[in-house]
């Protein structure tokens, strides 16, 4: 492999956000654009690792929006792109039980519906009805959203690299970023185990390593890495094939189908910070037992796979967008356990920003580095 020397884009990371910001610069005639990712394959960070859900329902107007843009670009992914991505409109049936939820989604609803979106409000007679293979006698209410469904993170990762290729994007494996160099106050150069490359712009999409990549060139990045995990069962015929993608939102807990069995995660609200992505089998047991009460039928299935992966935490748990203090370094970064859903209105964002000087598509300069520091924040309720 020879690697450049010179590039006129460099963007760190091969996961989502990487990927369609390539793809959407050199779809915009940007030339000499070198994507670097550490691993021996793409998508192999978070997005590689994640549930593959995508919905509406959130709880801040900017990610409604987010979502308004992106899920129709996951719809005509297979006409631009060119690659199937499986996206499955099974709905998400968040189940709340916990009267503070019920203020919060409601008033969530609200705002979905006047932007357009149409989330349904359940009863708890009707969340019960709508699952019969699951307990949930205390029920307070349901929000659901037929739209809202699962699409295979892979396949848009290598839709969009593949895509990204054929319009002259370098795209190298097995090659990690180690440094940045800073000359007045802009972007000069990156040090990789490869070697070094002269270039004036760095996108900083690499996901929960952000902050490390944020350190290299010394700017603060507030992006966390938090462990999260999920198994999935053996084949369960009873799940019928247009089971939701059911979240038991207080427990952060949530089922959906994969393959012919279930998909389980629960995020584990003690888990720390940090790079680890080893399974805890304790917590697993944890999950599992809260999984078996709210759908018995798991206990005849037998564990299929496990894994675990990073989510990319902010303090607000929205993204970070754009312009950083040192000139011709850029993020699009930290979105916080829900980023799979918006990487391709994302990318798309990031290469106007570089080339229009402005986000052209959607308003998101609320979602800047500075708002940290200025006391911008805007926080999402919906996480799970
Ligand atoms: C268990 C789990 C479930 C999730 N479920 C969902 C879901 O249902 N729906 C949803 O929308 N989102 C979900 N997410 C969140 C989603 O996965 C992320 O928000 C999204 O994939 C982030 O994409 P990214 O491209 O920013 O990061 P990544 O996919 O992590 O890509 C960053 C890349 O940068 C590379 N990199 C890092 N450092 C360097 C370096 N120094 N040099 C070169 N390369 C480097 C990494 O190897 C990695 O491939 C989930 C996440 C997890 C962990």
């Amino acid at each position: 492999m020879t690697i450049p020397r010179t590039a006129e884009v460099v963007i760190i990371g091969g996961g989502v956000m990487g990927a369609s910001t390539a793809y959407h610069l050199a779809l915009r005639g940007q030339k000499n654009i070198l994507l670097l990712e550490k691993e021996e394959f793409f998508g192999q960070g978070a997005t590689g690792r994640c549930a593959g859900g995508v919905r509406y329902q959130f709880s801040t107007e900017v990610n409604v929006r987010l979502s308004l843009h992106s899920l129709p670009m996951l719809e005509r992914f297979r006409e631009e792109i060119g690659q199937d991505i499986n996206y499955r409109k099974c709905g998400y049936l968040f189940v709340l039980t916990r009267p503070k939820d019920v203020r919060t989604f409601r008033h969530s609803l609200e705002l979905q519906q006047s932007l357009g979106v149409r989330t349904e409000w359940l009863a708890p007679d009707e969340v019960r009805r709508r699952l019969p293979l699951m307990r949930f006698e205390d029920a307070l209410a349901g929000s659901f959203n037929s739209e809202d469904g699962l699409v295979d993170p892979n396949s848009v990762v290598m839709g969009y690299m593949g895509a990204a290729q054929r319009l002259g994007v370098q795209a190298l494996n097995n090659v990690e970023v180690t440094g940045i160099q800073v000359a007045s106050g802009r972007i000069a150069a990156l040090e990789t185990s490869q070697g070094t490359i002269a270039t004036r712009v760095i996108v900083n999409a690499a996901g929960p390593w952000a902050g490390l990549i944020g350190q290299m060139a010394g700017v603060a990045v507030p992006i966390e890495p938090v462990r999260r995990q999920l198994m999935t069962t053996s084949p369960l015929p009873e799940v019928p094939p247009d089971f939701p993608f059911v979240l038991d939102f207080a427990q952060s807990l949530y089922f959906h189908r994969e393959g012919e069995g279930i998909l389980t995660g629960m995020s584990n609200p003690e888990e720390k910070a940090g790079f680890g992505q080893n399974v805890d089998e304790d917590f697993e047991l944890v999950n599992l037992e809260a999984a078996i009460a709210r759908l018995p039928c798991l206990e005849k299935a037998g564990l299929q796979s496990h894994w675990a992966g990073l989510y990319e935490v902010t303090p607000d748990a929205h993204p970070i967008y754009g312009r950083t203090p040192v000139g011709g370094f850029y993020l699009v970064a930290g979105f916080s356990g829900h980023g799979f859903m918006h990487g391709p209105i994302s990318g798309k964002l990031l290469a106007e920003c570089i080339l229009d000087g402005k986000f052209q598509s959607l308003d998101v300069s609320m979602l800047d580095l500075a708002r940290f520091q200025e006391g911008r924040q805007i926080r999402e309720q919906h996480v799970v």
